[in-house]
């Protein structure tokens, strides 16, 4: 039987390439977007030319009815939810706390960790032994990030990777004996479009090259590591925080 998974904010960047991934893997996979309706039937598309299926589900990662709805539409088309990776996250152009809207600090933390929490939430409700489910897994989307502060630039981004790497811990406590392991990727600099909505397009380039590997790295090579940590390969790993920056 497939493997069935939720990848949110998946219609571009490191969840699409994680989709493709899976795919491959034979994975049929909910393909979460917000608004760009065409970039989620590519990823589609993607995943059923690579050997998988997948459906598009648009909403908002940060709303409660809307999540509860994408997981509904995963077990309706697929019958089951195996798995989550709560990927949708944001940035804000570049500045010092001292300049930042509470419309912008409200915002950061709306998408990036109660998004976070609801959609963990909702799989826990799914996926526990305890409730009626068979187990899982779930990677949650961190950042490098959270343990390098971001000054200057986006502490409130820092932060609120910091709140996913906490609460990877704490879930991976709370859910171990319900079945369901729970990780955390930290990506470095990775060239994807996130950092021209942070107002600095060559941000992964200019910054990656200062890495010890010296170059940003791809969206291919986070999903190698999310798609490992989804598989059975990493059975005994929970409660994990692994780095994929380049050494940084
Ligand atoms: P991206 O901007 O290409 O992808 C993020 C996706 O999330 C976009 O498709 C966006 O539309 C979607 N999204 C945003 N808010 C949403 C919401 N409320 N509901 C549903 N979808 C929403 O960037 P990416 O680099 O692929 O980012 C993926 C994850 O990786 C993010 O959590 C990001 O913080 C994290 N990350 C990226 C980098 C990097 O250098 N690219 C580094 C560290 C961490």
């Amino acid at each position: 039987m497939p493997k069935v998974v939720l990848i949110t904010g998946a219609s571009r960047g490191i969840g699409r390439a994680t989709a493709k991934l899976l795919g491959a893997q034979g994975w049929s996979i909910g393909i979460n977007f917000m608004q760009n309706e065409a970039a989620a039937h590519e990823a589609v598309a993607e995943v059923r030319q690579a050997g998988g299926d997948a459906f598009p589900i648009r909403g908002d990662a940060a709303d409660e009815s809307d999540v509860l709805a994408m997981f509904d539409a995963v077990e309706s088309t697929f019958g089951r939810v195996d798995a989550l990776v709560n990927n949708a996250g944001i940035v804000a152009p570049s500045m010092p706390l001292a300049d930042m809207s509470i419309a912008r600090l409200k915002k950061i933390f709306d998408v990036n960790i109660l998004g976070a929490y609801l959609c963990a939430r909702e799989a826990a409700r799914r996926m526990s032994k305890g409730r009626g489910g068979h187990g899982g897994v779930i990677v949650n989307v961190s950042s490098i990030a959270s343990r390098l502060g971001s000054p200057h630039e986006y502490v409130d981004y820092a932060g609120s990777k910091g709140a996913i790497d906490t609460m990877t811990i704490g879930l991976a406590k709370e859910l171990g004996q319900e079945g369901v392991r729970v990780n955390a990727v930290r990506p470095g600099l990775i060239d994807t479009e996130i950092h021209a909505s942070g107002g600095r397009p060559d941000r992964a380039a200019m910054l990656g090259a200062q890495s010890p590997l010296g170059r940003p790295g791809t969206a291919d090579e986070v999903a190698e590591t999310i798609v490992w940590l989804l598989s059975d390969a990493a059975s005994y790993v929970t409660g994990a925080l692994l780095d994929v920056g380049g050494g940084r």
